[in-house]
């Protein structure tokens, strides 16, 4: 049988997960990676998107991640992100909100807007649906 690996994804915030699990796949800056137990230890930057794993019983979860650090070690991964919630701790009429505000915010194109803020705000709403749909 393969092996298993802990995961732990925290926040500034709280302790997100921290659990066995069979493979991480994870939104790298560069692309997404994934990891297995007896991976090679690394560092890797993460942008806002969507972590999955599978449990010790093969179930596939989502959990949504709003940039930060992903430390590999062959028999851990932690997972630093500003943001991350679970799929069921997601608040879709949150997300869509979030959604409508940068929308808004994007299309008035006020010069003194802050593009990159908003356009970032919106990636996280975006993400945040695409997990709960
Ligand atoms: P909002 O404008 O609604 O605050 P945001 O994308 O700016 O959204 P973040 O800065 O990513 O929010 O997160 C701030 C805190 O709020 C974090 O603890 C994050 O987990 C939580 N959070 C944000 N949006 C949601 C959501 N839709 N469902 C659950 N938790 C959320």
């Amino acid at each position: 049988m393969a092996q298993n690996l802990k995961l732990e994804v925290v926040t500034p915030e709280k302790a997100v997960i921290n659990e066995e699990v069979q493979i991480v796949v994870a939104p790298g800056s560069l692309g997404e990676f994934g990891i297995l137990a007896g991976h090679t230890p690394f560092l890797s930057t993460l942008k806002t998107g969507v972590l999955r794993y599978k449990d010790t019983g093969g179930s596939e979860h989502f959990i949504f991640v709003s940039s930060g650090f992903a430390e590999a070690l062959p028999d851990k991964v932690t997972i630093l992100a500003e943001s991350a919630e679970r799929r069921r701790d997601i608040d879709v009429e949150r997300a869509k909100s979030a959604l409508e505000r940068a929308r808004k915010r994007l299309e008035k194109k006020k010069e003194d807007m802050d593009f990159i803020r908003a356009r970032a705000a919106l990636e996280r709403a975006i993400h945040r649906m695409n997990i709960v749909n």
